[in-house]
């Protein structure tokens, strides 16, 4: 073949929530955009806050032009990082060091570089189920396996015995993602120590490092006042790899940074081999104007009250029309039970209601789909009687 069969299967096969969002796109043009019940992307549904705006045009205004558009460091601006940096340590106190983060073109640039640097053809990669479809690219382009490991049936919580079992000599990392896309579970404070004396074993048992990779897009993400414990306090081994997307509703521009443990004894040869992974994937002087915006709107966020009340009504009325859902904690997702074991047929049922919710399986859990509610409330209200509709199907 003269092209990569690899590249090519992955190129004509999208993600199941992109086949969906198109056929969302297609479907509103024939019924308008008002009669479809688009949930299938998390694409946020409300501004960038104020200061991302007006940091863009007071630096185009006022900056200096070559500058501004010109490359960076190949890891990112030293004075956009340190500010980083500072802004992690004064909320988490964790002794991040400017020359342990490495801009990127967000969370999916992150993971990839993270897994490039860190794994060796033949690694195994644990991610926890249901997980983020796209984990499975991005390990394997590194050559790594990808093992899921099921959370718990009745929480979604981390499974530490399921976890034990999984982990063996060729194991090399294992992501987290907290809170979680599709469930919006939070992994608590107890958990991630309980977690991270099972790695430590672990790693002393097989006598190399396991990484613990915390995805974190959804970090600022939080509906009940849940912490959301920042991974590197408590396991030296870990990287975070962040993203503006979510909490700044920026994911068109693409802007994140990975954060290397300052306590991470190899930190130092871990830095440098993500360094590496970016130069050899292209991934290098993450876009410098969202560098240098980023840099002044670390603390802000998006207005998020739209979302609490998304949730909250589509709480209320799905479990008075009688599903069951997974009351999220977090992120912008709810995950709810298929009213069939088969949840692509379900989808299908659904798609006759026009409602689009994104099948379970390729989340490695099947029987259930993710309803995105990053969406304007109005589309909710107007999806109920859709979705009473659904489930009156189902009674027959
Ligand atoms: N990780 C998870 C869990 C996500 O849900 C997403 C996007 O939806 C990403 C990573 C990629 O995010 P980004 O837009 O920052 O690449």
């Amino acid at each position: 073949m003269d092209i990569s069969e690899k590249m090519l299967g992955l190129g004509k096969k999208s993600s199941v929530i992109r086949e969906i969002f198109e056929y969302s796109k297609r479907r509103k043009a024939e019924i308008g955009a008002e009669n479809v019940y688009d949930f299938s992307i998390g694409n946020p549904s409300v501004p960038a806050p104020g200061i991302v705006n007006e940091t863009m045009i007071r630096l185009l205004s006022e900056g200096d032009p070559v500058q501004l558009h010109g490359y960076t460091a190949a890891s990112g601006d030293p004075a956009v990082r340190q500010k980083i940096a500072d802004a992690i340590n004064r909320e988490f106190n964790a002794g991040a060091r400017w020359d342990l983060i490495y801009m990127t073109c967000g969370a999916a640039a992150s993971l990839t570089i993270s897994l490039a640097a860190i794994t060796e053809p033949g690694n195994e990669v644990l991610v926890i189920a249901p997980f983020f479809p796209e984990y499975r690219v991005f390990a394997e382009h590194a050559g790594a396996k990808l093992v899921p490991v099921p959370s718990r049936t009745d929480n979604f919580q981390l499974d530490l015995g399921a976890i034990e079992k999984s982990i063996n000599e060729n194991t090399k990392a294992l992501i987290i993602n907290s809170p979680n896309n599709p469930t919006g579970v939070i992994i608590p404070k107890e958990d991630l120590i309980r977690l991270s004396e099972l790695l430590s074993a672990k790693e002393k048992e097989y006598g190399h490092v396991i990484y613990l990779i915390a995805d974190e897009p959804y970090r600022k993400l939080v509906w009940n006042g849940e912490e959301v414990p920042y991974v590197p306090n408590y396991y030296a081994d870990s990287l975070v790899c962040y993203s503006f997307s979510k909490a700044v509703s920026l994911p068109g521009e693409r802007i994140g940074y990975i954060l290397v443990s300052p306590t991470m004894k190899n930190a130092g040869d871990v830095y440098a081999a993500i360094c590496g992974a970016g130069r050899a994937l292209g991934f290098v002087c993450a876009p410098s104007l969202l560098q240098f915006t980023v840099a002044e709107c670390v603390d802000a966020t998006s207005d998020f009250s739209i979302y609490r009340k998304n949730r909250e009504l589509l709480l209320r009325e799905l479990t008075r029309i009688g599903y069951e859902v997974i009351p999220p904690d977090g992120a912008f997702y709810l995950f709810m039970k298929a009213l069939e074991p088969d949840a692509n047929a379900f989808y299908e049922r659904g798609k006759e209601h026009e409602l689009l919710l994104v099948p379970s399986d390729s989340f490695g859990c099947p029987g259930y789909v993710r309803i995105a509610y990053c969406v304007t409330t109005e589309q909710i209200e107007r999806a109920i009687p859709a979705f009473e509709k659904l489930y009156e199907d189902y009674q027959k």
